[in-house]
């Protein structure tokens, strides 16, 4: 029955197709697939995309790209079924009656996710990505929507309102690429990136794919040449099991490298990279020996990531090395665990490869993976760039998270999967949103008062009334993760010594006791 299945002896949405993508899914997941892949095209049948083309194929499309990261059938036949409730004429009951708890947990978590929305308010990016994670609950559910994105970006063209474009643009370049990123799955955040970055940026954009094509021409030769020469020296040191490719850099990193140099390219070296791949951790030390005694290297371009591994796991040996016919050239040497690693990421530890291997180790707490994916997150992390100061402090157990994250959110059993959904570790803090889409983080219980005091404190001293999702509510109302928040204000109010009684901030309650000391005081 089996027939080898070549490339093009499929059709492109096909269940082969998601198949292609994965080959070492084994009988009972392509079985609970089919299922998926079944039940889905009758839940869309005849529901059409914007494309006019039919829904179904944007489930494939997840799947396969799921599949292409090396996901099982749970999460293979969950990317399926994302969209049958909320576009599709599937309801909660079937899918949890025909596919279990674990799959409509999945596609739950994705629904709930598409309705978190980027409002645009760049500095409160950190808090939005934090949302995100917060709201999906289990990264499976993360990568099932960075596969969704990823077909929606490829099919964006065909959405008529410029501003929701933009919108699901500017939310996947600022949000969804780098969350990829942190979590080490550099082929999905590359992918994500450059797909959103047009559509964001158009000129930039334009610019940015000038410069790489005028440097990828004039790099190719040299490139070509000097694997020639690197290979031979190889030899000679008696290394023979190596790999020699390139990559090029992504139009996004570009753009932030040109950005960073006022958009001159001269003295950005890693445009192109030759890539080295070994056996094992000896040989990417002994290849970087060979290299510099045949090849002068550039002072200060070492970087040794084996050794310090970047936050998101990385690994790999950089240097930046004169070829010795006028040019200069950045080579990347790992092995090959580490460049699955650097593709994939927790995607790698998650997938069916890891899992039929076995995955020892104690589960986690998912708190641990939510703080090491943002750093320093008690402290004052509000951007990227502290995570990367920080990431010195992180050092040691930099690779050990990415495996702790994939144990945590590996396949759970039954009853762990029970706790696991109730155990929300984020129970402590909400997330609420101004009127103006910003994000703002407060402790569970706090009030539209709590919310007036962190905004400002005269806002939290004259608030008179709050709207809420556009309700009028008292001031004592609880709010809830993704409320829109609405502080009514007036000019000469005073804040009531009653609200001690339920604000939740320290902040609020200091602010209060210092208005009426101050009150008695001058009384
Ligand atoms: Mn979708």
């Amino acid at each position: 029955m089996v027939k080898s299945v070549s490339k093009k002896s499929f059709e492109e949405y096909s269940l082969n197709s998601i198949f292609f993508e994965n080959t070492d899914l084994n009988q009972a997941d392509r079985a609970l697939i089919k299922k998926a892949y079944d039940f889905a095209e009758l839940a869309h049948r005849g529901i059409k995309r914007k494309s006019g083309e039919p829904y179904f194929i944007h489930l494939v499309a997840t799947a396969k790209n799921l599949a292409f990261l090396g996901m099982d059938g749970t999460v293979i036949a969950a990317g399926l079924l994302h969209d049958s409730i909320e576009d599709g004429v599937a309801t909660e009951e079937q899918i949890k009656k025909e596919f279990g708890n674990e799959i409509a947990f999945l596609v739950e978590g994705v629904t709930k996710l598409g309705h978190v929305r980027f409002k645009g308010m760049r500095r409160h990016n950190e808090s939005l990505r934090k949302l995100f994670v917060a709201t999906s609950k289990d990264i499976r559910v993360l990568i099932i929507k960075f596969a969704d994105r990823i077909h929606n970006l490829e099919t964006l063209k065909f959405i008529e309102t410029p501003e929701k474009r933009k919108r699901i643009a500017t939310e996947s370049l600022e949000i969804y690429s780098p969350l990829a990123y942190r979590l080490g799955i550099s082929a999905f955040s590359k992918r994500l990136g450059d797909l959103a970055f047009p559509h964001v940026m158009p000129e930039e954009y334009k610019r940015v794919k000038e410069i790489l094509k005028e440097r990828s021409k004039e790099n190719v030769k040299n490139l070509e040449q000097f694997r020639r020469s690197i290979s031979k020296k190889l030899a000679e040191n008696k290394i023979i099991d190596f790999k020699i490719t390139h990559r090029v850099k992504t139009l996004v990193a570009l753009y932030k490298k040109l950005i960073k140099n006022d958009w001159n390219d001269e003295k950005i070296y890693d445009i192109i990279a030759l890539r080295i791949m070994v056996k094992d951790i000896a040989d990417c030390y002994q290849v970087l020996g060979i290299i510099h005694k045949n090849f002068k290297p550039m002072i200060g371009r070492i970087k040794d990531y084996i050794a310090v591994p970047k936050l998101n796991g990385y690994r790999s040996i950089h240097t930046t090395i004169f070829t010795g016919h006028g040019g200069v050239i950045e080579v990347q040497i790992r092995t090959e665990r580490m460049h699955q690693e650097a593709e994939y990421g927790i995607a790698s530890h998650l997938s069916y490869k890891a899992k039929t291997v076995g995955v020892e180790g104690i589960r986690k707490n998912q708190k641990d993976w939510v703080s090491k994916i943002f750093g320093m997150f008690s402290k004052n992390s509000n951007s990227f760039t502290i995570m990367e100061e920080s990431k010195k402090e992180n050092e040691e157990d930099n690779h050990k998270w990415i495996h702790d994250l994939a144990i945590c959110s590996d396949r759970p059993e039954e009853d762990d999967f029970e706790y696991h959904l109730k155990e929300d570790f984020f129970s402590d803090r909400i997330f609420v949103f101004t009127p103006l889409g910003e994000v703002i983080d407060l402790p569970v219980g706090a009030t539209p008062v709590d919310f007036a005091y962190h905004i400002h404190t005269a806002m939290g001293e004259t608030i008179t009334g709050a709207k809420i999702n556009d309700n009028f509510k008292s001031l004592d109302t609880v709010l809830k993760t993704g409320d829109i928040i609405d502080i009514l204000a007036k000019k000469g109010a005073t804040p009531n010594i009653k609200w001690l009684e339920f604000v939740k901030t320290s902040m609020a309650k200091r602010k209060i006791r210092a208005f009426w000391e101050r009150k008695k005081r001058e009384n």
